[in-house]
Parts: C-alpha cells; sequence; structure tokens
C-alpha cells in the first residue's frame, strides 16, 4: 500500500509554516499496535509561537476579511475536503481504529461543517434595540480574538468541523491542539486549509501531550475562547487554567446517554438504532446511547432482539470495514475491561466475536449486552468508553424519567414511542441537550445545536447557535438627538 500520510506529521503549523518541535511522539496504529508514524511534540514554546501568530493574524489580512471572504475560503476548504473522502477516511481508519465506513462518514461531516459555516458566515446579524427618545442602539456580532480548539481522538475530524469551522467562519484566528493518540486528520485538514486560501496564522496546529501543549493553550493570556472537548476531569482543569485569565470556556465532556423504549415503540425501526448507539466508533462516542431503558411489556423481546444482534457483531481491524473496530489503545482497552470485570454477577445477555485473525497487538475488546441492570450499578452510572450497553427495565414513564435522568450527565436522550403525547411530555422533562424523538442522533445533525447540561459541559456547538458562542455581542448606543 502507498504511504497514506501525504504530509510529514512531525510538524506543526505555526503562522503559515511547517515547523519541527525537538521530540517526536510515536503514533500507533490501534488496529495491530505497530508504529504509524512520529508526530511533533509541541509544547510551551510552540504554542506562545502559535498564539501570537494568531493575534498577528488578526492584526493584519485575516482580521481585515470581510464575512463574505471567509465564507468563500471556508466554502472552497469543504470542497478540497469533499474532494478527498477516501484519503482522510483512511487516515481516521489507519489513526483511530475506526472502521473506514464510519471514517467516511466523519469526512463527509467535515466538509458539510465547512460548507455549513462558509454559507452561514455572511449571516449572523445584529440588532437594533428601541431605546430613549434620540438614540440609535444597535448591536454587533463580533470575534472572541484568538480561540483555542482542544479536541481528543475519538471524532477528530467532527469535532475539528464543528469547533474551527464556526470560529474561522466568525473571524477568530485558531490554535488547534489534536490529541496525540489521534492527530493525523487534524494535520491533513490544515494543509486543506492553506490550499484553500486560509490566510498564515488564521489556524495553527500545534500536535502535543494535553498536561504540556494542552495545559499551556488553556492556560495562554493571549488567548481570549477555550473550545475544550474531552473527559470531565480534564475539562475541569481546562476551565480552570481559563479562568486564572478569565477567558470563557465551552466544554463538551461525557455522557451516560439513554435510550428510552415504551411498549408502544415501533421495534423494526427502534432495533438498528438502540444497537448502533451502542456500538458506533466501539462505544467510543460523548453521545453513545448506553443505557437502553425497557418498559416490561416488550423487555423480553427488545432484550431478545438485541441480543441476537450483538451475536452477530464482528470486531476486526479498521480497514476490514466490520461493524467494530479497535478501541483508541491499549489503556483504553484495561480500562473497558475493568468496567466488565464489574459487571461481576450481572447477565451478560450477548457478546460480539473478536475475529480470529484480528493481530493480538490490536486493542480489541466484545461488544457486550447486558441485561436487568440496576439504574444505580457503576455499570449503568459511569461512561465507559467501549462497546458496552446496559438493558434497564421500567415499569411506568415516571419510573423512566426518573432513570433517564437519574446521572451526572446529560448530553443526549433517545425516546422511542408513538404516542404524541407522551413525546412532548419527555422532550421537556428529560434533562439533556438533545432529544431524539423516534430516531437517535438524526444522522449526525451539523445543523443541529448540541451540547450537553450537568457533567456533559455547557455551551453548544455545532448549527448556527455555535455562531454566538464563537463570537461576543457589543452594543452601540448613538446619541443623535
Ligand atoms: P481527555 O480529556 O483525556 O483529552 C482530550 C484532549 O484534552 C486531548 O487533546 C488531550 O491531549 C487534552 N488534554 C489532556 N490533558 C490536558 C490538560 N491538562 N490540559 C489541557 N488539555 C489536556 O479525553 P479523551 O480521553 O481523549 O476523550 C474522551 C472523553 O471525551 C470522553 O469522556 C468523551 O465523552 C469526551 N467527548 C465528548 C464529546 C462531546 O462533544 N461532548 C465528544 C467527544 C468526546
Amino acid at each position: 500500500m502507498q504511504n497514506p500520510i501525504w504530509f510529514d506529521p512531525t510538524l506543526c503549523l505555526i503562522g503559515g509554516d511547517w515547523v519541527a518541535t525537538e521530540d517526536t511522539l510515536d503514533l500507533t496504529n490501534p488496529s495491530d499496535g505497530t508504529l504509524l508514524c512520529r508526530i511533533a511534540r509541541g509544547g510551551v514554546p510552540q504554542i506562545d509561537a502559535a498564539v501570537q501568530a494568531a493575534q498577528a493574524a488578526l492584526d493584519g489580512d485575516w482580521g481585515r476579511m470581510t464575512a463574505l471572504e471567509r465564507g468563500r475560503i471556508l466554502t472552497r476548504l469543504g470542497q478540497l475536503v469533499q474532494d478527498r473522502i477516501e484519503e482522510l477516511a483512511l487516515l481516521e481508519a489507519l489513526d483511530v481504529g475506526k472502521p473506514l465506513t464510519q471514517a467516511r462518514a466523519d469526512a463527509l461531516a467535515l466538509a458539510r461543517y465547512c460548507e455549513f459555516y462558509g454559507g452561514a458566515a455572511d449571516k449572523v446579524m445584529g440588532e437594533t434595540i428601541p431605546y430613549l427618545d434620540g438614540y440609535t442602539v444597535y448591536t454587533l456580532r463580533e470575534p472572541h480574538g484568538v480561540t483555542g480548539h482542544i479536541v481528543p481522538w475519538n471524532y477528530p475530524m467532527q469535532i475539528i468541523g464543528r469547533s474551527v469551522g464556526a470560529a474561522l467562519a466568525m473571524g477568530n484566528a485558531c490554535v488547534l491542539k489534536p490529541a496525540e493518540e489521534a492527530c493525523l486528520t487534524a494535520l491533513a485538514f490544515a494543509h486543506l486549509a492553506t490550499d484553500a486560501g486560509l490566510p498564515p496564522g488564521a489556524l495553527n496546529v500545534v500536535s502535543g501531550i494535553g498536561a504540556e501543549a494542552g495545559a499551556a493553550l488553556s492556560g495562554h493570556p493571549g488567548v481570549n475562547h477555550i473550545s475544550f472537548t474531552g473527559s470531565v476531569a480534564t475539562g475541569a482543569l481546562v476551565q480552570q487554567a481559563a479562568g486564572a485569565n478569565a477567558v470563557p470556556v465551552t466544554l463538551e465532556l461525557g455522557g451516560k446517554s439513554p435510550q428510552l423504549v415504551f411498549d408502544d415503540a415501533d421495534l423494526e425501526v427502534a432495533l438498528p438504532f438502540l444497537v448502533n448507539a451502542g456500538i458506533q466508533n466501539a462505544g467510543q462516542t460523548c453521545s453513545a446511547g448506553s443505557r437502553v431503558l425497557v418498559q416490561r411489556g416488550v423487555y423480553a423481546e427488545v432484550k431478545a432482539r438485541m441480543a441476537a444482534a450483538y451475536a452477530d457483531l464482528t470486531v476486526g481491524p479498521a480497514t476490514e470495514d466490520l461493524r467494530v473496530g479497535p478501541l483508541i489503545s491499549d489503556r483504553q482497552k484495561q480500562i473497558v475491561t475493568g468496567f466488565l470485570a464489574q459487571g461481576g454477577d450481572l447477565e451478560i445477555a450477548a457478546q460480539g466475536r473478536i475475529v480470529d485473525h484480528a493481530p493480538t497487538g490490536g486493542a480489541y475488546v466484545r461488544p457486550t449486552l447486558f441485561g436487568d441492570v440496576p439504574p444505580d450499578h457503576p455499570l449503568a452510572q459511569k461512561e465507559i468508553f467501549g462497546p458496552v450497553q446496559v438493558l434497564i427495565p421500567f415499569d411506568t414513564e415516571e419510573q423512566a424519567i426518573q432513570i433517564a435522568n437519574g446521572t451526572d450527565y446529560g448530553l443526549v436522550a433517545g425516546v422511542w414511542t408513538r404516542d404524541g403525547a407522551r413525546q412532548m411530555r419527555l422532550a421537556k422533562r428529560l434533562r439533556a441537550g438533545q432529544v431524539f424523538i423516534n430516531n437517535y442522533g438524526a444522522g449526525g445533525g451539523v445543523e443541529l445545536p448540541f451540547g450537553g447540561v450537568g457533567k456533559s459541559g455547557h455551551g453548544r456547538e455545532k448549527g448556527f447557535e455555535a455562531l454566538y458562542g464563537f463570537s461576543q455581542l457589543k452594543t452601540v448606543a448613538a446619541h443623535h438627538g
């Protein structure tokens, strides 16, 4: 196979130049545990240079560009991404261990984010405010300035698209710190952004370790806004570091999202969603529908049908494009197997199968469906971040709501019922940033605002709403008599 990495991954993009760092880090292919390539180990000096380059871009060509011009660059970038879907999908498959079909969907979403935010850039408007006699008052939406973007390894392309795309549309200059476990598509994206005509410094990419490059970015006094996606523990650190400089932070954190299945649900439609929401990206999805709450009347049937689907699941190398790939790393495998061990006496309703020829160095685990799990059991409370789902029976709607809302998280919820009044009641009462009725995930939904409540975070990305998050409002009050 020709080397799929068509750029030098040991370099960081700072102020339009690709620069080397003193040290490098190893990037591992999770499908077989081999060395994929080396990447730059950026730290304080590179982050500092990147923040200065971003500020220089704001003071220069980028800062003077009209919204229309920014939009056109993003739209062009979306087209370049679209033209390279297969190459980007392969990079993500090798880097993240994501089966090719899922990686391709992420690349398409990245193209769509660029297209969406490219089109929206010149449609964000202020308001006029009726005020005292002799005044004209209006608001302006302005960029924060330098925005920091700290991204995890599970959906690099989607998360870069939704945060960097929206930030650039509003005229911010970005410093992107991808995850040390997976950063190839971030670098590829930066190359394409340059090709699309993004001026030097408008996007800077510094790969490196979280505690080094990530910490340097979140505590940098020259940064004006931070968008962080990752774990609750790291999010709290980032917020603390940014808080010292009074810098606003958007936190997109974890989840333990419920899917509620009522007796009157259309199970034919629901079943594929119920399972997919748990095993997509090997369960390493913030919005994974990892808790399946099922009303007693259909509980046995849902369990039997989900178990049959699980028994059919095969796990193997990302490039073989099976339903489930490896986890990101051995470390993640240890975490997930640790959770499985906590299953103890719980009923294992079904497990998937790792293909016989799966390389021994790969981070594979068997997808596992637990039955009859008490709502307060750790497997029903903690984010596992692996292909593990728990079935929880319930009797009444009220009980279902209590269980659904009974974790620290509140990212997404799915409701399966034909009863329209119940759909509306639940949409109001479920504690989540997104509620899906008779679907789960709405196909990714670039256009749909997304974010959490509770420990799932705060602030909203995606959709038009993100443009408000990546800008600040200025009020102008003119007295003219
Ligand atoms: P993580 O918090 O360990 O890492 C995320 C990013 O933070 C990485 O780029 C990492 O290098 C960086 N980082 C680590 N330590 C840092 C520090 N001290 N200062 C600044 N940056 C630091 O998370 P992870 O394990 O890579 O990702 C999994 C978590 O992300 C899960 O909890 C998942 O639910 C969450 N997630 C949330 C969303 C969402 O949109 N809500 C999306 C994807 C993942």
